[in-house]
């Protein structure tokens, strides 16, 4: 056990106090950790995320996936490269359809 300290706004500690009345037996320990828990399943999932990049020269026109800009064949786009991993943008399957990002877009997902 651990004693934590933060600062809670009244609409917070209403809140806390309402749902750990109702299914917690008053118990704000509890009520928090099954709230924590209820996020953790939301916010991160399993799935296929983008590891890396490949760089691909266009051999015709095609469209950033991203963001939808043309481009023109002898421009270089970015293929991603997928593994298995946990994270709120991890898709469920692996893309079946053509996936091209432009530069900028690429540096965007890169960012951290
Ligand atoms: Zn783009």
């Amino acid at each position: 056990m651990k004693r934590l300290n933060f600062t809670l706004d009244a609409a917070t500690v209403e809140l806390l106090e309402r749902l750990a009345r109702t299914y917690y037996g008053g118990n704000k320990s509890q009520t928090v950790r099954a709230a924590l828990e209820s996020l953790a399943t939301h916010v991160g999932h399993d799935g296929w995320v983008v590891a890396g990049y490949t760089p691909v020269r266009l051999e015709g026109r095609a469209a950033c996936h991203t963001c939808g800009e043309a481009h023109q064949e002898g421009e270089v786009l970015f293929r991603p490269v997928f593994e298995r991993g946990v994270s709120p943008r991890a898709l469920p399957h692996i893309p079946a359809e053509p996936w091209l990002d432009c530069p900028r877009c690429v540096e965007v997902q890169l960012a951290p």
